[in-house]
């Protein structure tokens, strides 16, 4: 079983018909598989062999490896994808192929592009040297200008239901047990990215810190304890962010809870019963705010000190 397996199969067919299109846009939720996918995308369009992706050609090896000179892999910077990254990728287009006669450009978070940045993307967009191909990655291709969006090929992603996600779980982490896979479907809730990040050693790192963190928020403790707890977290933003991302889902847990209007995905649902226990709505919402705009200002590269003290600011004022 495979995620989105009919809209795979479609491409794939596709490619390897020869009819590769100068740009894709993969949209879908966060954690859905989104990466994955694109980077397989590319292994197809770049590879030499038989059925593409072949897995044993060199140029399959090479992007495995990461070491493919015509594949290029762009992301956000901070909070955007800046005109200046643009620049970069105008000019590397304009040069030939190293390996082949193809290059295969993926913008991870293309939907944060700025408009000046789409609109110096455009002019490539139009006229694309032979052999280049595009592959944007968004949440929302609304993010995307129109006339950026309709040179490409949209592929959506969807959410898989529990049986597709644990499978593919399954094969790729065959030494998970039964209850580790439990959990990572229970938490994935149908995206696959999701599943995997807990299934990973960091994943779970990081939703150990935020139930941890979730009890400094919603128990009993001082506002001096919450100060402790979060101030110790901030020496590297490359891990407190993904804790804010946790702590968020986790917030978000709690107060679908209280009001009755959802599933948990990330905290235990008796563990999420008893936070709902603690505030009025209200506050619930205000926490869990609290957490979004912290991960956005992290994300906006704010000094990891200063976001966390906001944060805890948030906390005390919401809990009243
Ligand atoms: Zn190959």
């Amino acid at each position: 079983m495979e995620l989105n397996a009919a809209e795979r199969r479609a491409v794939f067919a596709e490619i390897n018909r020869g009819a590769v299109s100068h740009a894709y846009i993969i949209e879908g939720d966060r954690g859905v598989g989104k990466r994955t996918f694109a980077a397989d995308l590319a292994r197809a369009i770049l590879c030499t062999g038989g059925e593409k992706p072949c897995g044993h050609c060199s140029s399959c090896r090479k992007c495995a490896s990461g070491s493919h000179p015509d594949l290029h892999v762009y992301g956000a910077d901070g909070a955007s994808f800046k005109v200046d990254a643009v620049r970069g990728i105008k000019r590397s287009v304009s040069l030939m192929p190293n390996d082949g006669d193809r290059a295969v450009y993926i913008l991870h978070d293309a939907g944060s592009m700025t408009v000046s940045a789409q609109n110096a993307l455009l002019k490539v967009f139009e006229e694309p040297p032979e052999g280049t191909t595009f592959i944007l990655v968004t949440e929302k291709k609304e993010l995307l200008l129109p006339t950026v969006r309709s040179r490409g090929r949209v592929i959506r992603l969807n959410a898989a239901d529990d049986g597709t996600v644990r499978a593919s779980l399954a094969a790729a982490f065959p030494r998970a047990t039964a209850a580790e896979l439990d959990e990572a479907v229970r938490i994935a809730d149908g995206r696959l990215g999701v599943g995997m990040a807990v299934l990973k050693k960091e994943g779970k790192a990081e939703r150990d810190s935020a139930l941890k963190l979730c009890g400094a928020v919603y128990g009993e403790g001082s506002r001096y304890d919450l100060y402790g707890a979060f101030l110790s977290q901030t020496k590297k933003r490359e891990a407190l962010l993904p804790v804010m991302d946790a702590l968020t889902e986790a917030a978000r847990d709690v107060l679908v809870t209280k009001l009755g209007c959802g599933r948990c995905c990330l905290l235990p649902p008796e563990t999420a019963e008893k936070y709902a226990e603690t505030a009025t709505a209200r506050a619930l919402y205000e926490i869990l705010e609290a957490f979004a705009e912290c991960a956005m200002s992290l994300r906006r590269n704010t000094d990891t000190g200063i976001a966390a003290s906001q944060l805890c600011a948030r906390l005390t004022r919401a809990k009243g």
